[in-house]
């Protein structure tokens, strides 16, 4: 789960990690009283949406003047940012972080991560903050300097000092190595203790006047962990989430919306994987993917067909179940019944396999239902892409 920068700040401000004065405004009027309260010789106004490089955007306004911070707001309010992680349609603007101004000395970057390789927490900096990561990362990698951590441990003071030195900062400015080896700490706890996947301050700045702040925030966090978390839980905002996710997500069902035509109904993750993979193998795109679990029932399957079905873009359904601990006929049944109930016009193809297969099928075909059945996973992905129609450019073969 993702929070927005306001909250991952408050967050930081809890573990004493040093932020600017702000607040969270949804109106112009707020912005207004705020301004106000907040009497700074510099106004930021920054869109709050789930996705960075808003500054290039044009999600980040600064202003010296009071009276223009509520038409700064009262312009970004609503508006949709379209940034390079927002993908072509954008992120609408519902909320405003508005805070006093930084003035900058340097900007560096710094974050801490699991490393998968390792399984131990790492930091990651940079002296090239402000920029993308992955640019500096892809031209100047001898600017990154990493420290891994180990949780048996834990965040040590040497750890610390090796990320201070390996950035030069004692030489950029030596009274800031002790706040910046405690801030380092306290990032370590706030990950820590609320089961966090990352944390990115980027730009972690140092001002004229020789401080460090936090200008950027981001944290993200490891959904198993949330349930220990309800303070954390409070964070989240549905608006940023795909609607059919959520609604897959009541539902028990791990649901992810991709951009093709073919709906995919499938038992297990791996299955599921393979499954879209045949898709795209046989011409076309998947619409998704659902993994309806081990334990398929007669709800599940309505549930997804219900999700699979607000998908414009689906054109035809594709159920692939490998009958291991469920049974096929159940699964036929539960077929049988939710098509029934959610009314299916589209093409469907139902490949079963496994445990009760004969009878899985030969209930779909005398179920006079429009199901095409198949055994094999080719076949059925064939089938369904002939059904639909390939998305991709026609070959010489299948011309
Ligand atoms: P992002 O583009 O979504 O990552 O948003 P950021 O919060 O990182 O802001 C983008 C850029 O705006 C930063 O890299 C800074 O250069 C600039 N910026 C943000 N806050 C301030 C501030 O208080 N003072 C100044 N001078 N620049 C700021
Ligand atoms: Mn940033």
């Amino acid at each position: 789960m993702n929070i927005h920068e306001f909250q991952a700040k408050q967050l930081f401000g809890q573990f004493g990690i040093p932020v600017p004065k702000g607040k969270e405004i949804k109106t112009p009027l707020g912005a207004e009283k705020w301004a106000a309260a907040l009497n700074s010789p510099v106004y930021v106004v920054k869109a709050q949406i789930h996705a960075g490089g808003r500054g290039k955007a044009g999600g980040v306004k600064l202003t010296k003047n009071r009276d223009e911070v509520p038409a700064l707001a009262k312009e970004l309010l609503g508006k949709t940012l379209v940034t390079h992680q927002t993908g072509p349609k954008g992120r609408k603007v519902r909320r405003l972080l508005i805070e006093e101004g930084a003035t900058i000395a340097k900007e560096l970057y710094l974050s801490l991560l699991v490393d998968r390789d390792s399984g131990w927490p790492v930091f990651i900096a940079s002296t090239e903050g402000g920029m993308e990561i992955e640019e500096v990362a892809a031209h100047t990698p001898e600017k990154i300097v990493k420290e891994p951590i180990d949780p048996a441990v834990g965040f040590q003071g040497y750890n610390g000092r090796n990320l201070a030195f390996g950035l030069g900062l004692p030489a950029m400015e030596p009274t800031l190595l002790n706040p910046f080896v405690t801030m380092l700490g306290n990032l370590y706890r706030l990950f820590m203790e609320n089961d966090a996947s990352l944390v990115e301050i980027n730009p972690l700045v140092i001002t004229q006047d020789k401080r460090l702040i936090a200008l950027d925030g981001k944290v993200s966090f490891d959904d198993n962990g949330l349930f220990k978390h309800p303070d954390v839980l409070a964070f989240r905002d549905l608006h940023e989430e795909e609607p059919l996710e959520i609604e897959a997500s009541g539902n028990n069902l791990n649901y992810v919306k991709l951009d093709g035509n073919i709906g995919c109904m499938v038992n297990g993750a791996g299955l599921a994987m393979a499954t879209m993979d045949v898709i795209k193998l046989a011409g076309s795109e998947p619409a998704n993917f659902l993994d309806v679990g081990g334990g398929a029932t007669k709800e599940t399957v309505a549930a997804g067909f219900r999700i699979l079905l607000k998908d414009r873009n689906v054109k035809g359904i594709f159920i692939n179940i490998f009958g291991g601990i469920v049974r096929c006929e159940r699964i036929a049944h539960g077929v049988i019944e939710a098509a029934k109930e959610v009314g299916i016009k589209l093409p469907v193809v139902v490949r079963l396999q496994g445990t009760n297969a004969e009878e899985g099928r030969k209930l779909l075909l005398e179920s006079g239902l429009k199901v095409e059945v198949a055994t094999d996973l080719w076949e059925a992905a064939q089938k369904i892409v002939a059904m639909t129609g390939k998305k991709r450019k026609k070959t010489a073969e299948t011309a």
